[in-house]
Parts: structure tokens; C-alpha cells; sequence
């Protein structure tokens, strides 16, 4: 609508300087040499104006001449940039498709349409890296590291394969890098954690965790490499905060403050914990190591008071009873942990022993959460997988159901759980 009355607008001046032009009077000589030419004003304008038009499509058809070997450039650089965009999508997902071959083909031919870009560079990285040229994968992520908006990917890359070399100083030094170029990556967080557990130095891993169970196993692991009883008790503390009554963090609580001199507070820690979740290491760090076994028959009348009629109650009572040679008690007790019907065979072992056959084992173990090994004892990483906080107090086969407060559910009713 606008055109049109634009349009209508400039054709109505059009005509008004077309008339006005028309009607001028008078007429215009041009003389050169012999030649004379004569016309009216009107003539002489339009003449003029043919003129103008002509010298300016001159000089554009001139300057579109001059153009065309520029724009064939141009052309030239927008066909190769799209073929080698398209190469790159193809790397990329020959890459996702694990197609090693494909991959390296793409990422050459994405470099020599293209050039070094930093896309590239991290394609011919990780087809490198997928056909095993670890060599070229080292250069290519050494390059992208050099790239501005990049280096995160170069540097996470050179960590990565320094870790595959277990060249761990380098890996370290690529994992800082890369966490100055990316402030706060997860990925940084977790190589890093891998790395100081790699090292055992698990005061440093557990600043790089948030998971409870972690940093419950890591506080208890960086407590046990100090000597200091206080800086211990610090550590035993930030476990329980993690995981409350979770047993070995209260055993080391209870060290700490035994080599501090609080040793009545070192009891009621261990006699709390035991009210609330009873395990075996509990009941070893109450009973004193060196006394008459009448003695520690009568301190674990004691601890059975704060969880009575619990499974484990019951059975360091039976044991404790049946090293001092009370039989009679010995053997209430391990009926009782047996009628709790959560016995893991130690309360069998106990009747065993009063009746002098081989005793049964216990089931109860520390297994791990992520790979089902039995480990020996209780440890920050399990021996077998290294994963930090897996190992659960449990019977073998038992299902996990959840976790809540850094305790663990289990399928079925037993001791502790941890
Ligand atoms: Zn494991």
C-alpha cells in the first residue's frame, strides 16, 4: 500500500518536471569546430539526461567486470567452507558411532577444507584417540589447548591420556589447567578426586565431593594420616556430620578424644552410637583391649543396656560372657541374638564354641556398594574397585532398598547397617 502511493507520488513529480521542462523557452547551441548543432531547451535537457544514464550503467557494468574474480573467491570459500562443515558433522558422528576409520578420514579432509580451526583441531583429537594414535591425539589436544575459547577441551584431553600413561604429575598439571579455563567443571571436580585418591591424599579429595558417603569414608581415611588428636577429632566430626553413628568415624572420634584425655567423653561417643546403630567396631573400641575378660563381660552390660535386646547386644554379651567363661550366660545370650531372627551365624558360632564343634562363621561383612567385593575390614576405598565410601556393613545378597542420612536400607532385617 505504501509502494503504491510512493510510486503514485513520484510519478506525479515526474510529470510535473516533464511539463515544466516542456514548456521551457528558448533553445541551446553547441558549436565544435565546423560542426553546429542546434535544439530547443526541452531537447537539449533530455539529451543531457540520456546522457548521465548512460555514462553511470557504463560504470557499473565496468565495475561488475572488476568484481567477477573476486566473487568467484568468494564463492569458491563459501563452497568449501560448507563441504567442510559438512566433513566436521560427519567426524562428529562417525566419532559418536565409534566408526575410528571414518572419523580420521573426515577430520582430514574437515582440516584441509577448512584449515586448523579449533572444531577440527578437537575432531582430530578424538579420532585419533578412537583409532589408538595416541601421539596424535596428544598433539592435536596440545594444540587445541593453545586455542582461546578451547583449552578446556585441550587440557581435559591431555589429563585424560596422562592418566591413561599414569603419568599422574601431568594429569594434575593438565586438571588445574583445565579447571582455569573452566572454573567449577564437574568433569574437573571428578579427575581431580580421582587424583588425589590415586595419591591417598584424601584431604584434598575430600574438598572435591559432596556426596555423604564420600566424604563421611574420606573425612574417617584423612583423619587416620594425621596425628594430631584434635585435627583427628575434626575429621571424625566432619564424618559424622556426613553420616551420623556411622561406626568407624565414631571409633576414630572416641581415639581422638582417649588421646586427648577425654575419656568419659570417648565412652558416652561410643555408648550414643551404639543406642543408636550397634556394629561390631563399636563393642571393640568400648571393650578395653587389655582387661580381665570378667571385666569386659561386665562393661558390655553396659553397652547392651543403651540397644537392648538388639542382635548385637546380644551377641557381645554372648561373646563376652563365653571369654570369661560364664557358660550359662554365653548360651542365653546367643539364643536370644538367634530368636531376634537376625543372627548372621555369630550366634550360632557361640553355641558352637559352648559345645566344643567348629564354630560357624559370621556372614556380615564389608561389601562394596558398587562391585559386591568382600573386603577384609572396613577402608575409605574398596580393595577392589577404589571407589571411595562403597563398603556397607551387610549380609552377602542383601538388596539395597535407599539410603537416607548416610544410611543404607537393606531388603532384609539384620545387624547395622552402614
Ligand atoms: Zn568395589
Amino acid at each position: 500500500m505504501l509502494t503504491a502511493a510512493k510510486f503514485l507520488v513520484l510519478a506525479a513529480l515526474l510529470l510535473a518536471l516533464a511539463w515544466v521542462v516542456g514548456g521551457l523557452p528558448g533553445d541551446v547551441t553547441a558549436r565544435a569546430g565546423a560542426y553546429t548543432v542546434s535544439t530547443s531547451t526541452p531537447a537539449a535537457l533530455l539529451l543531457l539526461f540520456l546522457i548521465a544514464a548512460l555514462f553511470v550503467i557504463v560504470l557499473r557494468v565496468l565495475g561488475g567486470i572488476g568484481r567477477v574474480p573476486k566473487n568467484v573467491a568468494a564463492r569458491r570459500r563459501t563452497k568449501r567452507v560448507v563441504a567442510g562443515d559438512i566433513a566436521t558433522q560427519r567426524g562428529l558422528v562417525a566419532v559418536a558411532a565409534g566408526d575410528a576409520a571414518a572419523a580420521k578420514a573426515e577430520a582430514g579432509r574437515a582440516a584441509k577444507l577448512l584449515g586448523e580451526t579449533a572444531v577440527v583441531l578437537w575432531l582430530r583429537a578424538e579420532a585419533a584417540k578412537l583409532s589408538g594414535d595416541a601421539a596424535g591425539a596428544r598433539a592435536a589436544f596440545a594444540a587445541l589447548a593453545a586455542h582461546k575459547e578451547m583449552r578446556f577441551l585441550g587440557h581435559r584431553g591431555l589429563a585424560e591420556a596422562s592418566m591413561g600413561e599414569a603419568d599422574h604429575e601431568a594429569a594434575g598439571r593438565h586438571a588445574a589447567n583445565a579447571e582455569d579455563a573452566y572454573p567449577g567443571a564437574a568433569w574437573t571436580r571428578t579427575q581431580r578426586l580421582v587424583l588425589a585418591l590415586q595419591a591417598r591424599d584424601f584431604s584434598a579429595a575430600l574438598g572435591l565431593t559432596r556426596e555423604k558417603n564420600e566424604v563421611a569414608a574420606l573425612a574417617v581415611a584423612a583423619g587416620a594420616q594425621v596425628s594430631a588428636p584434635r585435627e583427628k577429632l575434626n575429621f571424625a566430626q566432619m564424618a559424622l556430620k556426613a553420616a551420623p553413628d556411622f561406626a568407624p568415624a565414631v571409633v576414630e572420634a572416641a581415639q581422638a578424644l582417649r588421646d586427648l584425655g577425654k575419656v568419659r567423653a570417648a565412652r558416652k561417643a561410643v555408648l550414643s552410637a551404639w543406642g543408636a546403630a550397634p556394629h561390631p567396631m563399636l563393642a571393640e573400641a568400648w571393650l578395653a583391649p587389655g582387661a580381665a575378660p570378667l571385666a569386659r563381660a561386665q562393661d558390655a552390660v553396659e553397652l547392651a543396656a543403651a540397644k537392648p535386646g538388639h542382635v548385637e547386644s546380644e551377641l557381645v554379651l554372648a561373646q563376652t560372657a563365653l571369654d570369661a567363661g560364664l557358660v550359662a550366660e554365653a548360651k542365653r545370650h546367643a539364643d536370644a541374638a538367634i530368636a531376634t531372627g537376625a543372627d548372621d551365624g555369630r550366634g550360632q558360632g557361640i553355641l558352637d564354641a559352648l559345645d566344643g564343634r567348629p564354630r560357624t562363621p559370621g556372614r556380615s561383612a564389608w561389601i562394596c556398594d558398587a562391585c559386591h567385593t568382600t573386603a577384609p575390614g572396613w577402608a575409605a576405598l574398596c580393595p577392589a574397585c577404589a571407589k571411595p565410601g562403597t563398603l556397607r556393613w551387610r549380609l552377602p545378597g542383601m538388596m539395597l532398598l535407599g539410603r537416607a542420612s548416610g544410611t543404607t536400607l537393606l531388603g532384609r532385617a539384620s545387624g547395622t547397617t552402614l
